[in-house]
């Protein structure tokens, strides 16, 4: 049964950060927690699984030199090694997408096994290099997202505190049921983040009592400011640890990050 492959190894911690809504926040989520992660010593690969490859670009990857990408690992036309990179970060690498991967979708659609072409390529011994993988998903559920589900072992979800944040996820907590029913039982979602956080807007304020009402603890205890540090940085190819260490956005990720460190995720195959 497919449900019995294995996620990996015992020592690196998988989590995807997913929302099936596109400006949440997700990409800038998965490569500043991917940065803080590495400032505090871990080693830590990011995946870039979102076709537009935002997330490769704000690690200073030019897109003319991406020529191993996601896509021919999804395709089985390389292994995971072969795609693997340095960023601009020492400790932090990366496995790029380029705009192919658009195209994947509608090409896996027959393939056998197509929700678990991520889960076993990273079935790799280079993962053991690594003490965290952290997959950048697509803002929608699709193949691409569910392949991402399938082979982490938890899920972050980054969530705007805007007027229809709730029900946007509880569409993508009733996906995340569905993917631990069929594909991925151990499944566990490691958290809810609030990003964009506007301290001056009452209904930031009131979204996120709501969701800390609904979820309670599994909503982190940090939150994200909206702040234009954040939104620069990537036009300089650059995290915003990097770009501006100081600036509350930089300051929340580390936050973040030691929170991540803390909650332990059961790795059960
Ligand atoms: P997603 O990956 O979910 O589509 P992004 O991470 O790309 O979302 O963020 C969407 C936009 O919002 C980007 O332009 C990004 O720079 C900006 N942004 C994200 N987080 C913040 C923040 N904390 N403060 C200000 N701008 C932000
Ligand atoms: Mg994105």
């Amino acid at each position: 049964m497919s449900t019995r492959l294995s996620t990996g190894h015992s020592k690196t911690e998988i989590i995807a950060i997913a929302n099936q809504k596109g400006g949440v926040g997700k990409t800038t989520t998965t490569i500043n927690l991917a940065t803080a992660l590495v400032a505090a010593r871990k080693k830590v690969l990011l995946v870039d699984m979102d076709p537009q490859g935002n997330a490769s670009t704000g690690l200073g990857s030019e897109r003319s030199n991406r020529d191993k990408s996601i896509y021919q690992i999804l395709m089985g036309e390389i292994t995971l090694e072969e795609a693997v990179v340095s960023s601009i970060i020492p400790g932090l690498s990366l496995v790029p997408s380029t705009i192919d991967l658009a195209g994947a979708e509608l090409e896996l659609v027959a393939e056998d096994q197509r929700t678990f072409r991520l889960r076993k390529a990273l079935q790799h011994p280079i993962i053991d290099q690594f003490d965290y993988i952290l997959i950048d998903c697509p803002p929608s559920l699709s193949l691409l997202t569910l392949n991402s589900l399938a082979a982490a072992h938890s899920v972050i979800v980054p969530l705007q505190c805007e007027f229809f944040a709730l029900e946007g996820l509880s569409l993508l907590l009733r996906t995340i049921e569905t993917v631990k029913c069929n594909f991925n039982p151990a499944l566990e979602i490691k958290g809810v983040v609030l990003t964009m956080f506007d301290g001056r807007n009452n209904l930031s304020g009131q979204v996120a009592g709501d969701v800390r009402g609904y979820l309670g603890s599994k909503v982190f205890k940090t939150v994200i400011p909206r702040n234009i540090r954040v939104s620069e940085a990537p036009s300089h190819g650059q995290p915003v640890l990097l770009y501006d260490y100081k600036c509350t956005g930089s300051q929340a990720y580390i936050s973040l990050a030691r929170e991540v460190l803390r909650r332990e995720t059961t790795k059960a195959a």
